[in-house]
């Protein structure tokens, strides 16, 4: 059961012609012209195959309800959170559910198989936390889900807040959340950091913080949140969001920063599709970017992964739940165009993620788990370039989703010819 022989596939760090043999879901053997017969096979066709696609940061329950109950006018942030507590009394656990699964389905064909999502714990009825533990124990065989309890109206703005996020963590929830840019004062940021690390600490969950998510350069709460993830040695589990601030910082500030960071073991975690969009909106011209300094934080030696943030909700009105569009508008964002800087963009959606998310046995070497995404492309920069189709996407050794490669058939005139964006 879940055996299988992968032949002739290209890996994302440069190795070709690899076969991979699968037994019992698990990788037991990587190399050359392997020499094993009777077991099912796929022929890569020296395509590439990666380790899935990881979303390091997602709003699951608000996922698909774009329009609900209206549209985002101005498209800001600020609009859109208020547009969430417009929607959030009329939420049912059915619709919840309904949507999140809809969109599993297009992560899994997209080779997307982990995913952190935050849940806003504010709504005293804590629907959507039961929902999407539902979800997550739905879609477990084949997809992981792991959940951040999120205070989305602040964890000192809100009176309820800090008991539905303990009783969300005792309901089953993963990894403390927090927002302290959102808070009344930059004091009562530092402090929601305080507590909730320190809770975290105490019940050895990870943190992962939408943190300075502004175009303000005086929005520090991440210094806070290295200061904290230090102090309470919770290196290795900590995250901050989006960390949009730091685009407008001052260089000798960020010179001080980033080795704190570094120290701490913070790991940073933008959202390219959301901080461009978002972000510089107070701007005339020239207008910010917004997204933090993603070569800066990877030089540094701080662990960098890409998030999705939002698709087709209050935030955002697009989106396809493909990692490949995320990494794309990434390395744009940052000027990221180097051979190496798009490897690393490459890895943003995929190793650095599945770490931060503390993800067991991911990876490419015997013993890890033969969960496999096969693109219609060479290497990771060929598939950043044309974001092709994944032919198949396999979970523990067997082939849970396949997309036939699409062939445009040219009718022009005085010649008949095939489409391949390859080179
Ligand atoms: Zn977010």
């Amino acid at each position: 059961m879940n055996d299988l022989l992968i032949r002739n596939a290209n890996l994302p760090d440069g190795q070709t012609g690899v076969d991979i043999l699968v037994r019992q879901g698990l990788i037991v053997e990587v190399g050359k012209h392997l020499t094993v017969s009777g077991l099912p096979e796929i022929d890569a066709q020296a395509n590439l195959l990666t380790t899935p696609f990881v979303d390091a940061h997602f709003h699951m329950d608000a996922v698909l309800s774009y329009g609900l109950p209206r549209v985002n006018q101005s498209g800001t942030l600020l609009e859109g959170i208020a547009l969430w507590g417009e929607l959030k009394p009329s939420l049912t656990q059915e619709a919840l559910i309904a949507r999140a699964m809809q969109y599993c389905d297009w992560a899994v064909a997209k080779g997307l198989l982990a995913m952190r999502s935050h849940v806003d714990i504010c709504d005293d009825r804590l629907l959507a936390v039961e929902a999407l533990l539902e979800v997550k124990r739905r879609v477990a065989p084949y997809l992981d889900l792991q959940l951040v309890a999120f205070p989305q109206d602040g964890l000192l703005r809100s009176k309820t807040a800090l008991d539905n996020l303990k009783r969300a963590i005792v309901m089953g929830v993963d990894v403390v959340g927090g927002i302290p840019h959102f808070e009344r004062t930059m004091a009562d940021g530092a402090e929601s950091i305080r507590i909730l690390c320190e809770f975290a600490a105490d019940h050895g969950l990870r943190v992962d913080m939408h943190c300075d998510e502004s175009d303000d350069p005086l929005s520090r709460h991440i210094e806070t949140l290295a200061y904290q993830a230090q102090r309470l040695g919770m290196q290795g589990r900590v995250a901050g969001s989006h960390l949009t601030s730091m685009h407008s910082m001052d260089n000798y500030y960020v010179s001080k920063l980033l080795p704190l960071i570094r120290e701490a073991g913070v790991a940073a975690i933008a959202n390219p599709l959301i901080n461009i969009t978002l972000q510089g909106r107070h701007d005339t011209y020239p207008k910010r970017r917004g997204m933090t300094r993603v070569p800066e934080l990877i030089a540094a030696g701080i662990d960098v992964a890409f998030g999705h943030d939002c698709v087709m909700d209050p935030w955002y009105s697009l989106g396809s739940g493909d990692m490949l569009e995320v990494a794309y508008m990434g390395l744009h964002v940052a000027q990221m165009t180097g051979q190496q800087a798009m490897r690393q963009c490459f890895d943003a959606v995929t190793t650095a993620p599945a770490k931060i998310l503390g993800l067991e046995r991911y990876g490419l070497v015997p013993g890890c788990y033969a969960d496999f995404v096969i693109l219609d492309a060479s290497n990771s920069i060929e598939a950043l370039r044309i974001r092709p189709v994944r032919r198949y996407v396999i979970r523990r050794g067997t082939i849970i989703s396949e997309t036939a490669k699409p062939i445009a058939k040219l009718n022009l005139p005085g010649r008949i010819a095939e489409v391949d964006f390859r080179k």
